[in-house]
């Protein structure tokens, strides 16, 4: 059972996909880079591999634990934020963790809440589905898992192209329902 959302929602989040790429000079099915759209929104993002403020000992910590879950976490003060994040992770998994943070800051949840030991912030349920669903959506909106079954792209493509992992995109592909919605298509111009 999927989580549900408040109405209206899904359509919300795919409208921030466009808006951003519109705002962005992208047209609404092309890949779009959580950085630069960091950098747009003026949120800085900081690394723990080569980051000076860090004590070595915690940088050697992440480095030899690569199966922890910390992937990333708003520091805020009033309306700066910036983004920390595991930059030990594969750059893909680091695009969806990026975009995810990027998710929680854009639909303005409430950043006062507990971080937890494990360097999560204590949210709860409904806001870490909320920014799950629009973190993935950000970098896959439906336009693009469109495109990307009429345009049969393989795996390889969809990995180097949108820098997204595959799970992401079979992720989107099944919520989104993307294969029936291309069918559909198909069924339509092929007449
Ligand atoms: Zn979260």
């Amino acid at each position: 059972m999927g989580h549900k959302f408040k109405h209206g929602f899904k359509a919300e989040a795919e409208r921030y996909a466009e808006e951003f790429r519109e705002e962005l000079g992208l047209t609404p099915d092309a890949p779009m880079c959580p950085r630069k759209l960091a950098s747009h929104l003026e949120i800085p993002i900081f690394g723990i591999k080569d980051n000076p403020v860090l004590p070595a000992e915690i940088t050697r910590y992440w480095a030899n634990h690569p199966k922890d879950p910390f992937s990333g976490l708003i520091i805020s003060d009033n309306c700066y934020k910036e983004i920390h994040h595991n930059d030990f992770h594969h750059p893909r998994r680091q695009n969806s963790d990026l975009a995810h943070e990027l998710a929680h800051i854009i639909l303005g949840h409430d950043l006062n809440t507990p971080i937890k030991d494990n360097g999560e912030r204590a949210y709860d349920r409904n806001t870490e589905e909320e920014a799950k669903w629009l973190g993935a959506t950000l970098l896959l909106p439906k336009k693009a898992t469109l495109m990307m079954v009429l345009n049969s792209y393989n795996r390889e493509k969809i990995e180097n192209e949108f820098e997204v992992s595959w799970a992401l995109y079979q992720y989107r592909l099944q919520v989104t329902d993307t294969v029936r919605a291309a069918k559909n298509i198909r069924k339509k111009y092929a007449a």
